[in-house]
Protein backbone atom coordinates (compact mmCIF):
# COMPACT_ATOMS: atom_id res chain seq x y z
CA UNK A 1 0.00 0.00 0.00
CA UNK A 2 0.88 3.92 -0.73
CA UNK A 3 1.97 5.45 2.51
CA UNK A 4 2.95 8.75 3.84
CA UNK A 5 6.28 7.98 5.49
CA UNK A 6 8.47 10.55 7.92
CA UNK A 7 11.68 10.83 5.96
CA UNK A 8 13.94 13.60 7.93
CA UNK A 9 13.30 16.98 9.83
CA UNK A 10 11.19 18.72 6.79
CA UNK A 11 10.77 15.89 4.70
CA UNK A 12 8.03 13.72 3.97
CA UNK A 13 8.24 11.15 1.10
CA UNK A 14 5.55 8.49 -0.23
CA UNK A 15 6.36 4.93 -0.23
CA UNK A 16 5.07 1.69 -1.10
CA UNK A 17 5.22 -0.46 2.69
CA UNK A 18 3.66 -3.43 3.56
CA UNK A 19 0.11 -3.85 3.51
CA UNK A 20 -2.07 -3.46 7.05
CA UNK A 21 -3.10 -6.52 8.16
CA UNK A 22 -5.40 -8.48 10.75
CA UNK A 23 -2.81 -9.30 13.33
CA UNK A 24 -5.73 -9.73 16.59
CA UNK A 25 -9.24 -11.06 16.62
CA UNK A 26 -10.64 -8.02 17.50
CA UNK A 27 -8.78 -6.03 14.44
CA UNK A 28 -10.67 -4.65 11.77
CA UNK A 29 -8.50 -2.99 8.08
CA UNK A 30 -9.97 0.31 6.81
CA UNK A 31 -9.83 1.52 3.64
CA UNK A 32 -8.98 4.74 4.17
CA UNK A 33 -11.33 7.13 2.03
CA UNK A 34 -9.97 10.76 3.63
CA UNK A 35 -7.22 11.43 5.88
CA UNK A 36 -6.47 14.87 7.87
CA UNK A 37 -3.02 16.18 8.44
CA UNK A 38 -2.67 17.85 11.44
CA UNK A 39 -0.42 20.32 13.11
CA UNK A 40 0.73 17.90 16.13
CA UNK A 41 2.16 15.95 12.71
CA UNK A 42 3.80 19.31 11.93
CA UNK A 43 6.07 18.83 15.19
CA UNK A 44 7.22 15.47 13.85
CA UNK A 45 7.47 17.01 10.76
CA UNK A 46 9.32 20.00 12.22
CA UNK A 47 12.00 16.93 14.25
CA UNK A 48 11.27 18.16 17.35
CA UNK A 49 9.60 15.45 18.60
CA UNK A 50 11.24 12.55 17.83
CA UNK A 51 9.62 10.76 15.08
CA UNK A 52 11.83 8.26 13.74
CA UNK A 53 12.39 7.84 9.56
CA UNK A 54 10.06 5.38 8.52
CA UNK A 55 7.80 6.26 10.33
CA UNK A 56 4.38 5.82 8.52
CA UNK A 57 2.47 9.54 9.73
CA UNK A 58 -1.97 10.02 10.45
CA UNK A 59 -4.50 10.03 12.92
CA UNK A 60 -7.05 11.24 11.65
CA UNK A 61 -8.72 8.86 9.45
CA UNK A 62 -12.39 8.07 8.13
CA UNK A 63 -12.68 4.66 5.89
CA UNK A 64 -14.56 1.67 5.08
CA UNK A 65 -14.08 -1.69 6.75
CA UNK A 66 -12.47 -4.09 4.28
CA UNK A 67 -11.82 -6.44 6.24
CA UNK A 68 -12.66 -8.06 10.28
CA UNK A 69 -10.74 -10.82 12.58
CA UNK A 70 -13.38 -13.15 13.64
CA UNK A 71 -13.60 -11.92 16.90
CA UNK A 72 -15.31 -8.61 15.77
CA UNK A 73 -19.17 -7.75 16.04
CA UNK A 74 -19.93 -4.80 15.95
CA UNK A 75 -18.52 -3.39 12.03
CA UNK A 76 -18.66 -5.46 9.23
CA UNK A 77 -17.00 -5.29 5.72
CA UNK A 78 -18.53 -1.92 3.85
CA UNK A 79 -19.44 -0.41 6.82
CA UNK A 80 -18.22 3.42 6.87
CA UNK A 81 -16.43 4.46 10.23
CA UNK A 82 -14.46 7.16 11.91
CA UNK A 83 -11.58 6.26 13.73
CA UNK A 84 -10.67 8.60 16.73
CA UNK A 85 -7.22 9.39 16.95
CA UNK A 86 -6.72 7.61 20.04
CA UNK A 87 -6.87 3.93 20.21
CA UNK A 88 -8.19 2.45 23.22
CA UNK A 89 -9.59 -1.18 24.54
CA UNK A 90 -12.76 0.23 25.56
CA UNK A 91 -12.89 -1.94 28.80
CA UNK A 92 -10.24 -0.98 30.60
CA UNK A 93 -10.74 0.36 34.42
CA UNK A 94 -9.85 4.11 32.71
CA UNK A 95 -11.90 3.34 29.88
CA UNK A 96 -14.87 2.44 31.48
CA UNK A 97 -14.49 5.52 33.48
CA UNK A 98 -14.50 7.13 29.77
CA UNK A 99 -10.93 8.41 30.03
CA UNK A 100 -10.18 6.62 27.22
CA UNK A 101 -7.13 8.99 26.63
CA UNK A 102 -5.64 7.04 29.55
CA UNK A 103 -6.51 3.50 27.79
CA UNK A 104 -4.20 0.92 29.65
CA UNK A 105 -4.02 -1.49 27.36
CA UNK A 106 -2.92 -0.05 24.58
CA UNK A 107 0.91 0.44 24.98
CA UNK A 108 2.92 -1.84 27.01
CA UNK A 109 4.54 0.30 29.82
CA UNK A 110 2.45 3.35 29.42
CA UNK A 111 -1.21 4.79 28.56
CA UNK A 112 -2.83 5.68 25.60
CA UNK A 113 -1.81 5.48 22.54
CA UNK A 114 -2.18 6.70 18.93
CA UNK A 115 -1.91 6.02 15.06
CA UNK A 116 1.32 7.25 13.90
CA UNK A 117 2.40 9.21 16.29
CA UNK A 118 6.11 9.09 18.11
CA UNK A 119 6.07 7.90 21.78
CA UNK A 120 2.82 7.18 21.44
CA UNK A 121 2.58 3.19 20.62
CA UNK A 122 3.42 0.56 18.32
CA UNK A 123 0.23 1.77 15.90
CA UNK A 124 1.32 2.85 12.20
CA UNK A 125 -0.59 5.99 10.48
CA UNK A 126 -3.41 6.26 8.90
CA UNK A 127 -2.07 8.99 5.99
CA UNK A 128 -1.98 5.63 4.13
CA UNK A 129 -4.43 3.71 2.11
CA UNK A 130 -5.03 0.90 4.52
CA UNK A 131 -4.94 1.00 8.48
CA UNK A 132 -5.35 -1.98 10.93
CA UNK A 133 -7.67 -0.55 13.72
CA UNK A 134 -7.02 -2.89 17.10
CA UNK A 135 -9.68 -3.42 19.63
CA UNK A 136 -12.27 -2.66 16.97
CA UNK A 137 -15.51 -3.00 18.26
CA UNK A 138 -14.63 0.25 20.38
CA UNK A 139 -12.53 2.18 18.10
CA UNK A 140 -14.91 1.93 14.54
CA UNK A 141 -17.30 4.90 14.92
CA UNK A 142 -20.16 3.78 12.51
CA UNK A 143 -21.19 6.86 10.13
CA UNK A 144 -24.35 6.60 7.36
CA UNK A 145 -23.74 8.08 3.68
CA UNK A 146 -20.96 6.88 1.14
CA UNK A 147 -17.83 7.54 0.26
CA UNK A 148 -17.13 11.21 -0.91
CA UNK A 149 -20.52 12.25 0.07
CA UNK A 150 -21.39 16.00 1.31
CA UNK A 151 -20.24 14.70 4.43
CA UNK A 152 -16.93 13.36 4.35
CA UNK A 153 -15.14 16.55 5.51
CA UNK A 154 -17.00 16.89 8.61
CA UNK A 155 -16.74 13.54 9.59
CA UNK A 156 -13.17 12.73 9.10
CA UNK A 157 -12.66 16.01 11.53
CA UNK A 158 -14.42 13.91 13.81
CA UNK A 159 -11.38 11.39 14.32
CA UNK A 160 -9.52 14.20 16.29
CA UNK A 161 -9.75 17.83 15.33
CA UNK A 162 -13.68 18.60 16.26
CA UNK A 163 -13.47 16.38 19.17
CA UNK A 164 -10.26 17.58 20.63
CA UNK A 165 -11.91 21.17 20.04
CA UNK A 166 -15.11 20.46 21.99
CA UNK A 167 -12.73 18.74 24.72
CA UNK A 168 -10.95 21.99 25.12
CA UNK A 169 -14.36 23.90 25.81
CA UNK A 170 -14.75 20.82 28.49
CA UNK A 171 -11.37 21.57 30.20
CA UNK A 172 -12.48 25.28 30.61
CA UNK A 173 -15.48 24.05 32.01
CA UNK A 174 -17.12 26.22 29.47
CA UNK A 175 -20.99 27.22 29.61
CA UNK A 176 -23.63 29.25 28.36
CA UNK A 177 -22.70 32.74 28.68
CA UNK A 178 -19.20 32.49 29.24
CA UNK A 179 -16.49 34.95 27.31
CA UNK A 180 -13.59 32.91 26.21
CA UNK A 181 -10.27 33.61 24.48
CA UNK A 182 -9.05 30.97 22.54
CA UNK A 183 -5.05 31.65 21.30
CA UNK A 184 -4.34 29.73 18.41
CA UNK A 185 -6.53 29.41 14.86
CA UNK A 186 -5.00 26.24 13.53
CA UNK A 187 -8.39 23.51 13.12
CA UNK A 188 -8.46 22.77 16.85
CA UNK A 189 -8.67 26.43 18.22
CA UNK A 190 -11.08 27.06 15.41
CA UNK A 191 -12.85 23.99 16.39
CA UNK A 192 -12.57 25.13 19.76
CA UNK A 193 -13.80 28.56 19.29
CA UNK A 194 -16.98 26.87 17.12
CA UNK A 195 -17.53 24.56 19.88
CA UNK A 196 -17.86 27.52 22.73
CA UNK A 197 -20.33 29.29 19.95
CA UNK A 198 -22.26 25.85 19.67
CA UNK A 199 -22.60 25.58 23.44
CA UNK A 200 -23.47 29.24 23.85
CA UNK A 201 -20.55 31.61 24.92
CA UNK A 202 -21.28 35.10 24.91
CA UNK A 203 -18.18 36.54 23.49
CA UNK A 204 -15.35 34.02 21.56
CA UNK A 205 -12.20 36.04 20.70
CA UNK A 206 -9.60 34.00 18.67
CA UNK A 207 -5.80 34.84 18.67
CA UNK A 208 -3.49 34.76 15.58
CA UNK A 209 -1.24 35.84 13.13
CA UNK A 210 -2.09 34.31 9.77
CA UNK A 211 -4.99 35.96 7.66
CA UNK A 212 -6.36 33.35 6.19
CA UNK A 213 -6.61 31.42 9.62
CA UNK A 214 -8.20 34.47 11.06
CA UNK A 215 -10.70 34.98 8.49
CA UNK A 216 -11.78 31.21 9.49
CA UNK A 217 -12.37 32.81 12.65
CA UNK A 218 -14.96 35.31 11.85
CA UNK A 219 -16.55 33.27 9.32
CA UNK A 220 -17.40 30.65 11.95
CA UNK A 221 -18.50 33.63 13.95
CA UNK A 222 -15.38 34.10 16.39
CA UNK A 223 -14.11 37.94 16.86
CA UNK A 224 -10.24 37.91 14.92
CA UNK A 225 -7.89 39.14 17.05
CA UNK A 226 -4.31 40.34 15.25
CA UNK A 227 -1.24 40.02 17.76
CA UNK A 228 0.88 41.39 14.90
CA UNK A 229 -1.40 44.75 15.95
CA UNK A 230 0.06 44.02 19.23
CA UNK A 231 -0.64 42.76 22.69
CA UNK A 232 -3.57 40.47 22.13
CA UNK A 233 -4.27 40.46 25.79
CA UNK A 234 -4.91 44.51 25.41
CA UNK A 235 -6.82 44.20 22.48
CA UNK A 236 -9.61 42.06 23.58
CA UNK A 237 -9.71 44.07 27.40
CA UNK A 238 -10.60 47.33 24.69
CA UNK A 239 -13.42 44.59 22.91
CA UNK A 240 -14.76 43.87 25.72
CA UNK A 241 -14.97 47.59 26.66
CA UNK A 242 -16.55 48.22 23.22
CA UNK A 243 -18.65 46.15 23.23
CA UNK A 244 -20.18 47.21 26.57
CA UNK A 245 -19.56 45.38 29.72
CA UNK A 246 -22.01 44.19 32.03
CA UNK A 247 -22.73 46.30 34.94
CA UNK A 248 -20.23 45.60 38.16
CA UNK A 249 -17.61 43.85 35.68
CA UNK A 250 -15.48 46.87 35.24
CA UNK A 251 -12.92 45.84 37.34
CA UNK A 252 -12.66 42.39 35.15
CA UNK A 253 -12.06 43.38 31.59
CA UNK A 254 -10.61 39.73 31.20
CA UNK A 255 -12.34 36.83 29.82
CA UNK A 256 -13.96 33.64 31.78
CA UNK A 257 -12.06 31.29 30.05
CA UNK A 258 -8.82 30.80 27.87
CA UNK A 259 -7.94 28.03 25.59
CA UNK A 260 -4.08 27.16 24.28
CA UNK A 261 -4.45 25.78 21.22
CA UNK A 262 -0.69 26.67 20.51
CA UNK A 263 1.37 24.76 22.42
CA UNK A 264 5.38 24.45 22.88
CA UNK A 265 5.97 26.05 19.38
CA UNK A 266 4.43 29.57 19.79
CA UNK A 267 6.00 32.56 18.94
CA UNK A 268 7.17 35.31 21.13
CA UNK A 269 6.04 39.01 20.34
CA UNK A 270 9.41 40.70 20.94
CA UNK A 271 11.17 39.10 18.32
CA UNK A 272 9.90 38.02 15.11
CA UNK A 273 9.94 34.11 14.14
CA UNK A 274 11.51 33.40 17.35
CA UNK A 275 9.51 30.85 19.44
CA UNK A 276 8.97 31.29 22.79
CA UNK A 277 6.65 28.31 24.65
CA UNK A 278 5.87 30.70 27.31
CA UNK A 279 4.19 33.21 25.53
CA UNK A 280 0.73 31.72 24.97
CA UNK A 281 0.46 30.88 28.88
CA UNK A 282 1.79 34.25 29.77
CA UNK A 283 -0.96 35.48 27.92
CA UNK A 284 -3.57 33.82 29.33
CA UNK A 285 -2.32 34.32 32.74
CA UNK A 286 -3.06 37.87 32.49
CA UNK A 287 -5.93 37.96 30.36
CA UNK A 288 -8.08 34.69 32.34
CA UNK A 289 -10.48 36.90 35.05
CA UNK A 290 -10.19 35.64 38.74
CA UNK A 291 -11.55 32.04 39.18
CA UNK A 292 -11.65 31.76 35.42
CA UNK A 293 -10.55 28.77 33.62
CA UNK A 294 -7.65 27.96 31.48
CA UNK A 295 -7.43 25.24 29.12
CA UNK A 296 -4.04 23.46 27.52
CA UNK A 297 -4.82 21.72 24.94
CA UNK A 298 -1.71 22.45 22.24
CA UNK A 299 0.84 20.05 22.43
CA UNK A 300 3.77 19.97 25.24
CA UNK A 301 5.71 17.31 24.71
CA UNK A 302 8.05 15.49 27.22
CA UNK A 303 11.06 15.11 24.80
CA UNK A 304 12.12 18.50 22.64
CA UNK A 305 14.46 17.79 20.61
CA UNK A 306 15.89 21.51 19.60
CA UNK A 307 14.16 23.36 22.30
CA UNK A 308 13.44 27.55 21.74
CA UNK A 309 15.72 29.66 24.77
CA UNK A 310 13.08 29.56 27.12
CA UNK A 311 12.21 25.89 26.88
CA UNK A 312 14.16 22.46 27.85
CA UNK A 313 14.35 19.21 26.48
CA UNK A 314 13.01 17.55 29.23
CA UNK A 315 9.61 19.54 28.68
CA UNK A 316 9.96 21.88 31.68
CA UNK A 317 8.83 25.46 31.73
CA UNK A 318 8.32 28.11 33.62
CA UNK A 319 4.75 29.43 34.48
CA UNK A 320 3.47 32.12 36.44
CA UNK A 321 2.02 30.35 38.67
CA UNK A 322 1.66 32.36 41.37
CA UNK A 323 -0.76 34.20 38.81
CA UNK A 324 -2.88 31.60 38.81
CA UNK A 325 -2.53 30.82 41.91
CA UNK A 326 -3.94 34.26 43.36
CA UNK A 327 -6.24 34.40 41.00
CA UNK A 328 -7.61 31.22 41.86
CA UNK A 329 -7.94 30.44 38.03
CA UNK A 330 -8.05 26.36 37.15
CA UNK A 331 -5.95 24.81 34.86
CA UNK A 332 -6.45 21.61 33.18
CA UNK A 333 -4.23 19.98 30.65
CA UNK A 334 -4.99 17.10 28.43
CA UNK A 335 -5.86 14.64 24.72
CA UNK A 336 -8.83 14.33 24.45
CA UNK A 337 -11.20 11.52 25.81
CA UNK A 338 -12.30 10.32 22.40
CA UNK A 339 -15.13 7.44 23.97
CA UNK A 340 -16.82 10.59 25.66
CA UNK A 341 -17.33 12.47 22.96
CA UNK A 342 -17.60 11.24 19.63
CA UNK A 343 -21.06 9.86 18.83
CA UNK A 344 -22.22 12.88 20.67
CA UNK A 345 -20.94 15.08 18.18
CA UNK A 346 -21.42 12.39 15.45
CA UNK A 347 -24.69 12.83 16.05
CA UNK A 348 -24.74 17.30 15.73
CA UNK A 349 -22.85 16.56 12.44
CA UNK A 350 -26.02 14.07 11.10
CA UNK A 351 -28.69 16.42 12.49
CA UNK A 352 -27.17 19.35 10.60
CA UNK A 353 -26.39 21.21 13.80
CA UNK A 354 -22.46 21.31 13.10
CA UNK A 355 -20.43 21.43 10.34
CA UNK A 356 -16.79 21.35 11.76
CA UNK A 357 -15.93 20.58 8.02
CA UNK A 358 -15.66 24.42 7.28
CA UNK A 359 -12.13 24.50 8.61
CA UNK A 360 -10.89 22.20 5.78
CA UNK A 361 -9.51 24.44 3.25
CA UNK A 362 -7.09 21.95 0.96
CA UNK A 363 -7.87 18.23 -0.87
CA UNK A 364 -5.02 16.13 -2.13
CA UNK A 365 -4.17 12.48 -3.01
CA UNK A 366 -1.10 10.66 -0.98
CA UNK A 367 1.36 12.26 -3.75
CA UNK A 368 0.37 15.73 -2.91
CA UNK A 369 1.40 15.40 1.27
CA UNK A 370 5.12 16.62 0.39
CA UNK A 371 3.63 19.61 -0.78
CA UNK A 372 0.66 20.38 1.39
CA UNK A 373 3.16 19.66 4.99
CA UNK A 374 5.57 22.15 3.18
CA UNK A 375 2.60 24.33 2.52
CA UNK A 376 1.11 23.77 6.11
CA UNK A 377 4.20 24.00 7.95
CA UNK A 378 4.95 27.80 6.54
CA UNK A 379 1.78 28.48 7.01
CA UNK A 380 1.90 29.13 3.58
CA UNK A 381 -0.72 29.25 0.39
CA UNK A 382 -3.60 29.96 2.92
CA UNK A 383 -3.72 26.11 4.29
CA UNK A 384 -5.39 25.63 7.52
CA UNK A 385 -6.63 22.34 6.68
CA UNK A 386 -5.40 19.76 4.62
CA UNK A 387 -7.41 16.79 3.85
CA UNK A 388 -5.63 13.55 2.17
CA UNK A 389 -8.18 11.24 -0.30
CA UNK A 390 -6.34 8.54 -0.91
ZN1 LIG B 1 -4.72 15.50 14.97
ZN1 LIG C 1 -8.80 0.79 27.94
Amino acid sequence: MRAVVFAHAHSVTVQNVSDAVIEEPGDVVIRVTSSAICGTDLHMYDGRTGATPGLVLGHEPLGVVEQAGRAVEMVKPGDRVVIPTHVYCGVCVNCARGLSAACLRVRPGGFGAAYGYAGMGPYRGAQAELLRVPFADANCVKVPGQPGDGMEDDLVLLADAFVTGWHATELAQLRAGMTVAVFGAGTIGLLAAYSALLKGAAEVYVVDAVRERLDKAAEIGAVPVDYRRGDPVDQIRELRMDRGLAPGEEAMRGVDAGIDAVGFQAYGRQERGVENPRQVVDDLARLVNPTGHLAVIGVYPEQDLNPAPEGHADGRLTVPWGTFFSKGISVRFGRTHDRRYTVLLRDMVLSGRARPGVVVTHHGRLDDAPGLYRAFDQRADGVVKAVLRP
